[in-house]
């Protein structure tokens, strides 16, 4: 094992919680430059937990998709926004209570790895309804459980994500499925996933963090989460964060580093952190600049807090970034 070298942003962290789509792959395709500096991340120590709202797929099969670009990664160092759901349920109600799961494999794999029981009929009423995303739901499903959540049962989705990309355009996410269930019963669901604390709770107890970084290419779920768990970010910008959408970012989803991509793990925190005056070793100086006049500008409500930012330039220098 070789340590980080001093003084990296890696150095300053024993964790890694790492988000998945848009920072370690994309569709079938790894992230470039990923999966080295993940493996140096490992290699040097630092823990690293794979972190997704994705509840539908079992933490094996993500960890074997991960093991497909050539990652050490162990089923354990995944965790999913299942098992943030399923943890946030055993933490309220005995062992042993009987819990309605909706969604995909992944979700009564997680309940029952919690010590509950999953069923799938409100009939009898079950003590919590988890609800997750699956390709497969339907509407009897959703029925089920919007008559256990009529009678009282807990009702907690695993994530609120509305929507997800396709190749054919945005398909309905759990949030919307949940919605369903929300707008027929008048009950909101709790959410265990980003950005959600229980799900960077949940990660942050598996890898036994003292001082985690969450790294997340969403400003709504990465960037927040981190910000509502109290501990730091880094946003990348090989997910679908452009410059635009950074700088228009309100407070509470604003990450304390920026960098292209996952190279910057290496670099300087220093070098990094949005509040930096150096011209960067990334070249992205001028971008960090910017946060520092548009943000409080949109603090201020000011109407165009973009104005003198030449933001396709900003975003030509992120492109140059991930080319070089
Ligand atoms: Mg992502």
């Amino acid at each position: 094992m070789t340590p980080p070298p001093d003084g990296t942003l890696l150095a300053q962290h024993d964790a890694l919680l790492i988000d998945l789509d848009g920072v370690v792959y994309v569709g079938h395709h790894a992230v470039p430059q990923a999966v080295q500096a993940l493996r140096a991340a490992r290699d040097s120590g630092v823990h690293t937990a794979y972190v997704t709202n994705n509840a539908s797929r079992p933490p094996s099969t993500v960890a074997e998709h991960l093991r497909s670009f050539g990652l050490d990664v162990d089923d354990a160092d995944v965790v999913t926004s299942a098992q943030a759901g399923a943890r946030l349920i055993a933490d309220r109600l005995p062992a042993g209570s009987t819990v309605l799961v909706v969604g995909g494999p992944g979700v009564p794999e997680c309940v029952a790895a919690c010590g509950l029981v999953p069923v799938t009929s409100a009939e009898p009423t079950p003590a919590a309804v988890l609800m997750g995303y699956g390709a497969n739901v339907c509407w009897s499903d959703l029925a089920e459980a919007s008559y256990a959540v009529q009678a009282g049962a807990l009702f907690v989705a695993t994530n609120g994500d509305l929507s997800f990309p396709t190749p054919r355009g945005l398909a309905p996410g759990n949030g919307t499925l949940a919605g369903a269930v929300a707008a027929a019963t008048g009950v909101q669901p709790i959410f265990a996933g980003k950005p959600f604390a229980p799900l960077i709770e949940e990660s942050i107890r598996r890898v036994n963090a003292v001082a985690p970084l969450m790294v997340g290419d969403r400003l709504d779920t990465d960037i927040e989460a981190a910000d509502i768990s109290g501990i730091p970010s880094l946003l990348v910008f090989t997910g679908v964060t452009d410059v635009r959408t950074l700088l228009l970012a309100p407070s509470y989803r604003r990450p304390t580093y920026v960098s292209a991509d996952l190279r910057g793990l290496a670099l300087l925190p220093s070098d990094l952190v949005v509040t930096s005056v150096s011209s960067g070793p990334d070249g992205l100086g001028p971008l960090r600049a910017a946060t520092q006049q548009a943000w409080p500008r949109v603090d201020q409500g000011d109407p165009d807090p973009l104005r003198d930012i030449d933001v396709d330039a900003l975003q030509s220098l992120v492109e140059q970034a991930l080319e070089r």
